[in-house]
């Protein structure tokens, strides 16, 4: 491995899932849910793959059926206007949308600032760019892990070329308010920088959180490219069909580097996620209702465990900090776990460059079944 990505070795999530199987343990770690998304979207996949749509290279932005939706739902929802011919781009994920938006947009030495604790691919795809992170701390206040504008605005210099944002936060679970992004708008448009925003939560928002995506702030459209994906919110974590929008010339960065790496992304599922993306209103409804539920299931029985619970109003994590437990050392105790009772969680700690931030905090994953939520609880009780 070289030195550029020698300090990320294997990803937690991978570490963890692993010890979920080798346990025997309920695995509330890597989020991904139990149960696969509506039956007509899987239907669809299939009949794509059976009339022969997109078992060849589909084109390399994507295909037209799903940038259309991508564009109409970007209309519908919040009134931004993209152009499906050259401001949406179809990626592999999310995931290879954030790697080709840093590929594409950070010089060597460029500073990138993130939100700490981080989506751990922020960190390695920022490295992989030759770019230098400079993270800024999340840090919690009543109840909630909060943006320190004072701080955020600190931390930009001469040398920031972009701001990598992330609304509803994984792990945190924070959605970023209305003041807090007209406030990064702001600043972004005064520093004249870019900003990439991961919203790949934005359906999974709860009780009054409504998610706002930062293009639709003032003069933000031009300056932001937005990254989506439908794994979280159709429950196809494994299918990986995640999209870009953005202003024609930053779109335009992203494909050159999303070129050369997957060159296009796989065809059938497109042509799914395209009709996924015009499901009506009662399935999005139905979704929130039923993570909502969930979460209060986990957030609860964790209360009753003893940690205390930051209680998330967007994605399906909930953070606990373990030091009413006894516990401090966040790492230590997701080791331990499994063992003591048959769980498996994700430390922040690995989500920091500042570790000892992180170190008392947990993360537990909420997108799984009603009945192995409660299973999980039950194991909770007896720590
Ligand atoms: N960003 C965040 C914040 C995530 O939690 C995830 C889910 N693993 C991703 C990106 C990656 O999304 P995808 O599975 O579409 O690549
Ligand atoms: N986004 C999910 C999580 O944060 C899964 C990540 C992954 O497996 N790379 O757990």
């Amino acid at each position: 491995l070289n030195r550029r990505l020698a300090e990320f070795g294997t990803t937690i999530f991978a570490e963890m899932s692993a010890l979920a199987v080798s346990t025997g343990s309920v695995n509330l770690g890597q989020g991904f849910p139990d149960t696969d998304g509506p039956e007509e979207i899987r239907e669809a996949a299939v009949r794509a793959l059976r009339d022969g749509r997109g078992n060849q290279y589909p084109p390399g932005p994507g295909v037209p059926e799903l940038r259309d939706a991508v564009a109409d739902h970007q209309r519908e929802r919040y009134g931004l206007e993209f152009d499906p011919g050259t401001e949406v781009l179809v990626t592999a994920g999310a995931t290879e949308a954030i790697a080709a938006s840093l590929l594409a947009l950070v010089e060597p030495g460029d500073e990138v600032i993130a939100l700490e604790p981080y989506y751990d691919s922020y960190a390695a795809c920022i490295a992989m760019a030759g770019g230098t992170r400079v993270p800024v701390t999340l840090r919690p206040h009543d109840g909630r892990f909060v943006l320190d504008l004072d701080e955020l605005r600190a931390a930009v210099t001469d040398r920031t070329r972009l701001l990598l944002l992330n609304t509803p936060h994984n792990p945190t679970g924070t959605v970023l308010t209305r003041e807090e992004l007209a406030a990064i708008a702001e600043l972004a448009v005064e520093r004249d920088l870019l900003v990439v925003t991961d919203e790949v939560y934005e359906h999974l928002v709860f009780d009054d959180a409504g998610h706002l995506p930062l293009a639709t702030f003032p003069g933000m459209r031009d300056r932001t490219v937005t990254i989506s994906s439908s794994g979280k919110t159709f429950s196809y974590t494994g299918w990986k069909v995640g999209w870009v929008t953005g202003a024609p010339e930053l779109v335009t960065a992203v494909r050159s580097a999303k070129q050369y790496l997957t060159f296009v992304s796989a065809g059938p599922f497109q042509y799914a996620i395209a009709e996924a993306l015009r499901l009506p209103e009662t399935y999005f409804d139905g979704l929130r209702a039923d993570l909502t539920a969930k979460r209060d299931l986990l957030a609860d029985g964790l209360e009753r465990a003893g940690f205390t619970v930051f209680r998330p109003r967007g994605t399906y994590f909930i953070t606990t900090d373990i030091r009413p437990l006894g516990e401090q050392d966040g790492i230590a105790f997701c080791r331990a776990l499994p063992e003591r009772c048959g769980v498996v969680a994700i430390p922040h700690a690995v989500f920091y460059d500042h570790r000892e931030q992180g170190a008392p905090f947990v993360r537990f994953a909420f997108c799984k079944r009603t009945e192995v939520l409660q299973d999980a609880v039950k194991r909770l009780g007896t720590l």
